[in-house]
C-alpha cells in the first residue's frame, strides 16, 4: 500500500508550521504571533533555537508534529517552492497545510489501528480508508463520516 511519509521532515518543508500557526503567549509560547507571520526565531526555513526550545519558552513547539503534511504540501503541491521567495504563495500554502494536516493525523491513526488484530471486514475498511485518505488534499463530509464510523467500530472491536 502506498502511503505518504507521515514523519515530519523539516529539511524538505518551507517551515509551514512556523509561519502559518498562531502562537499565544503563555505557558507554551513566549510570544504572540498571528497566522501568516513568520516566527521571529525562524532563520530561512529552520528554527534557530531548535536545541533550546523549552528553555526559551517554546515548549509548545516541542509538542507539535505536522505528521508529514508540511513537506508534502511544499514538495507535491508547490514543487519545493517557498513563500520566502514568492510571498504570494503563502495563502495557498497555508490553506493546503491546514487542510492536509488533519488528514495526515487520520492516516497516522489508521496505520496504528493495525495492531488491534482486526477482523477481515475492519481490515478491508482500514486499507480502503488509507488508500482514499492518501489521495485527497482536503476533507469531505463523506470521508470524515467513513473515518468516524471506522473509529467507532474499532473502539467496539478493541473493547470486546
Ligand atoms: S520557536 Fe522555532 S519551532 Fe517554534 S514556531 Fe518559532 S521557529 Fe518554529
Amino acid at each position: 500500500m502506498s502511503l505518504p511519509d507521515l514523519t515530519s521532515d523539516c529539511m524538505n518543508c518551507a517551515a509551514l508550521c512556523c509561519v502559518s500557526l498562531v502562537l499565544d503567549k503563555g505557558k507554551m509560547f513566549a510570544i504572540d504571533k498571528p497566522a501568516g507571520k513568520p516566527c521571529p526565531n525562524l532563520g530561512g526555513h529552520l528554527c534557530t533555537i531548535h536545541e533550546s526550545l523549552e528553555n526559551e519558552g517554546f515548549k509548545g513547539c516541542t509538542l507539535y508534529d505536522c505528521a508529514g503534511a508540511g513537506q508534502r504540501v511544499t514538495q507535491e503541491r508547490f514543487n519545493g517552492e517557498s513563500w520566502r521567495d514568492a510571498p504570494e504563495l503563502l495563502p495557498a500554502m497555508m490553506r493546503d497545510f491546514a487542510n492536509l494536516r488533519p488528514l495526515h493525523e487520520r492516516l497516522t491513526m489508521l496505520v496504528a489501528a493495525e495492531k488491534y488484530s482486526l477482523t477481515p471486514e475492519l481490515e478491508e475498511r482500514r486499507q480502503q480508508l488509507i488508500r482514499k485518505t492518501s489521495r485527497i488534499w482536503s476533507d469531505s463530509p463523506t470521508a470524515k463520516e467513513a473515518f468516524d464510523a471506522f473509529i467507532r467500530d474499532l473502539r467496539t472491536h478493541a473493547g470486546s
